[in-house]
């Protein structure tokens, strides 16, 4: 690399610019997206092999990993087949205290000339027992040991792998990004708290954790990097709620009139949760500062109640014409919440709407009343954000489900110009340390307590084979005047395969065990007006079975239905699979879920058995989390989780360390203007966009 080079290109250059990285492998690599010297840098190793100790063969043990250092006692190729096949290689070591085989199966004739007897050795791999001690396939080198041999005597990195590209040639990769760029990767922190963490410098880190000399070293680099990356996004977050609190909003008239009067429209006593989440919402809306809270509540918990009074509290006061639209994450949802809302709005006087799907027919009427303020209320997907949607005075919007919308979609929110409250609601428990990394800018509240009466699902786990006894249970169900779910995961990498076999699964259900009763199917992909007939003929029981894909997952409310099974069990992630059965049992008939799976692995099986053994959602995130990760928690590619490389949500302690810095330092500075807040600056900047902090998010 030219070192006239500004520091910032050589980072943002592209891999295949580095030696050894051609078009080729630069394809390979961008699939688990190293696109980037940059990307590469901070591509860390998932764990390390410490190659320092070298052991006296005698002292091995079998199923211990080390470095063997001897003589070539013997070299010996056995042929498999006749001819000059590949064949079974054979190197006798030995030093003072004994002697071991190195075995490589598929060895190449010419190899055994690489192994003269009497030469040196230095050998790393797991010791197994076979007629006697011996290493399959071992890293090694020949010849006496050089000083400054990158295999050995040293702790070597073991990257996340993409198909192509090995250890080895991963780690000549990353050594070359080090070598081109660690030193030039700004070092973002403020003097005073790189001097009171007592972090290493970012470059030396960078070498540190990929490279170390010991593993403390790694630990320590990596802690640092991992704050760093916290730090960044935490001071966003803070940026973002100063900017959010100064920003004047509304101040509603919530006062005890218009809660009785909202109160009154519902058919049941809210519970306590309720009424202290409607506690805190209602000091929200009342106070000048814009409302931006984070609503979580476990499926079933009365999440629907709440919003509605907050978008009725919105509308009390009716000379000042203010508008409220509840956004939900699908047509179907928007659909339904639309219905539920008719019915208890019959003797109000509120103009409502259904705004779904961009392509509706009379959306361009619809949009003007909406902008002439002629509606006061707008239920609908995310075409309510689209850029051609302009509120006449929108003061309340509320987002169900938000864990599908990512942060960027949040905060693209807030650039239409106008400052309402914001009421976002998830029915996926967060855990805490996810909850601060991807709602670090909201206030949060919980509903803790379910409605009464509500019967904690039965669970059954089956292998696929033994469906019999769901479906059994199903019929059972629906000959007492109850209806079932058929669920098949719509998987995204798979999407055509699957929808056929939802439409296939529908049609031999109905052809055969479910023949005596009428099913209906339901998936994303049918036209709204196909959805909506199926789902008005579950809800009314024209139909008694609904087959469909996981559309379902979220807020469908049918009393009825007390039966789910569901197939390929084993795809869907576990708080998924909660929320899908949390749309059963919720009448006064306790439900049954059946889980069809055939679980390829322990992890798998362990997955689906929390499932089987408890219905607390919070327990179940903090399940999935643990056993699938971050990245894989909320199950959909858009689900708002940063992207973090270097914190893995092990230990929530550096995440709330970072916080508490990233918010006392946006204190002192809020707009980060300081000299020495520069970096940081941009750092923010880079990753949110340039909007994000110059001119806040309005
Ligand atoms: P979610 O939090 O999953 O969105 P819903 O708002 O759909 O839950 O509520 C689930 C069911 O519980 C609905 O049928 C709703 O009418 C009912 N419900 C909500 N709150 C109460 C309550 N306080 N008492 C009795 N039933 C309630
Ligand atoms: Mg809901």
């Amino acid at each position: 690399m030219r070192s006239s080079e500004k520091p910032q290109d050589i980072l943002d250059s592209e891999v295949r610019f580095l030696k050894g990285v051609g078009p080729r492998r630069a394809e390979m690599l961008s699939r688990p997206a190293l696109r980037t010297v940059r990307d590469l840098l901070f591509h860390l190793p998932r764990g390390y092999e410490d190659r320092r100790q070298v052991k006296k063969i005698g002292a091995l043990r079998a199923g211990e990993k080390a470095v063997i250092r001897g003589h070539i006692l013997d070299a010996e190729l056995r042929r498999t087949h006749r001819g000059r096949g590949p064949g079974i290689l054979e190197v006798t070591v030995g030093d003072e205290t004994g002697i071991l085989a190195l075995t490589w199966f598929n060895a190449k004739h010419d190899w055994l000339s690489s192994f003269p007897q009497g030469e040196p050795i230095v050998a790393y791999g797991e010791m197994q027992h076979y007629h006697g001690p011996q290493m399959v396939a071992p890293d090694y080198q020949v010849g006496p040991s050089r000083e400054g041999s990158s295999k050995f005597g040293c702790i070597l990195p073991l990257y996340p792998l993409t198909e192509g590209i090995s250890q080895r040639v991963m780690r000549k990769i990353i050594r070359q990004a080090l070598e081109a760029g660690a030193y030039r990767v700004p070092d973002i922190f403020p003097e005073r708290l790189r001097a009171e963490k007592d972090f290493p410098p970012v470059g030396e880190a960078l070498w540190q954790v990929h490279f170390p000399e010991a593993m403390e070293q790694a630990a320590r680099a990596r802690r640092r990097l991992g704050y760093e990356e916290l730090l960044v996004f935490q001071a966003a977050f803070a940026i973002h709620r100063a900017h959010v609190r100064q920003s004047p909003g509304i101040a509603f008239k919530v006062g005890p009139n218009v809660d009785r009067r909202i109160r009154r429209l519902f058919p049941f006593s809210l519970t306590d949760a309720q009424d202290r989440v409607i506690g805190e919402l209602a000091a929200d809306m009342r106070s000048e500062r814009p409302m931006n809270r984070l609503l979580q509540g476990d499926v079933g918990s009365g999440k629907t109640v709440i919003a509605l009074y907050a978008m009725l509290a919105a509308l009390a006061e009716r000379s000042k014409g203010y508008q409220a639209a509840l956004m939900a994450p699908t047509e179907v949802l928007a659909e339904q919440h639309y219905l539920t809302l008719e019915s208890l709005l019959e003797k109000a006087r509120v103009r409502t709407m259904l705004l779904s799907g961009a392509r509706a027919g009379n959306r361009v009427s619809k949009l003007r009343r909406i902008g002439a303020g002629e509606v006061d209320l707008v239920m609908g997907t995310h075409a309510l954000i689209q850029q051609d949607v302009r509120f006449n005075n929108l003061a309340l919007l509320v987002i169900d489900e938000q864990h599908r919308f990512g942060v960027r979609q949040r905060l693209s929110l807030r650039r239409k110009g106008v400052r309402p409250d914001v009421l976002i609601m998830t029915a996926t428990p967060i855990p805490r340390t996810l909850a601060l990394a991807c709602f670090g800018d909201m206030d949060v509240s919980i509903i803790d307590e379910m409605p009464p009466g509500r019967k904690p699902v039965e669970t059954v786990l089956l292998p696929a084979g033994k469906w019999e006894a769901a479906f059994d249970a199903a019929l059972t169900e629906l000959r007492s005047g109850r209806r079932a779910f058929v669920i098949f995961p719509l998987v995204r990498e798979n999407e055509e395969l699957d929808l056929t076999s939802a439409t296939r699964g529908y049609e031999e259900l109905q052809h055969g065990v479910f023949r005596d009763f009428r099913c209906c199917l339901l998936h994303g992909q049918m036209r709204s007006e196909a959805k909506r007939q199926a789902m008005e003929g579950f809800r009314s029981g024209r139909y008694q079975v609904m087959v469909s894909t996981t559309v379902v997952e979220v807020g469908i409310d049918v009393p009825q239905a007390t039966v789910m099974i569901i197939q390929h069990a084993e795809r869907l992630g576990l708080s998924q699979l909660h929320q899908l059965r949390g749309r059963i049992g919720r009448g006064d008939t306790p439900g049954k879920c059946f889980l069809l799976a055939e679980p390829t692995t322990e992890v798998a099986e362990q997955r689906l058995e929390v499932l089987t053994r408890t219905s607390d959602g919070f327990q179940i995130a903090e399940a999935d989390l643990k056993l699938r990760g971050p990245g894989q928690f909320f199950g959909t590619e858009q689900s708002g989780l940063p992207e973090f490389r270097c914190y893995d949500f092990s230990d929530p302690r550096p995440l709330e360390e970072a916080r508490r810095d990233a918010f006392a330092l946006i204190r002192t500075d809020p707009k980060l203007s300081r000299p020495e807040h520069a970096l940081l600056h941009e750092a923010i900047r880079r990753r949110y966009g340039g909007r994000f902090v110059l001119g806040g998010v309005g």
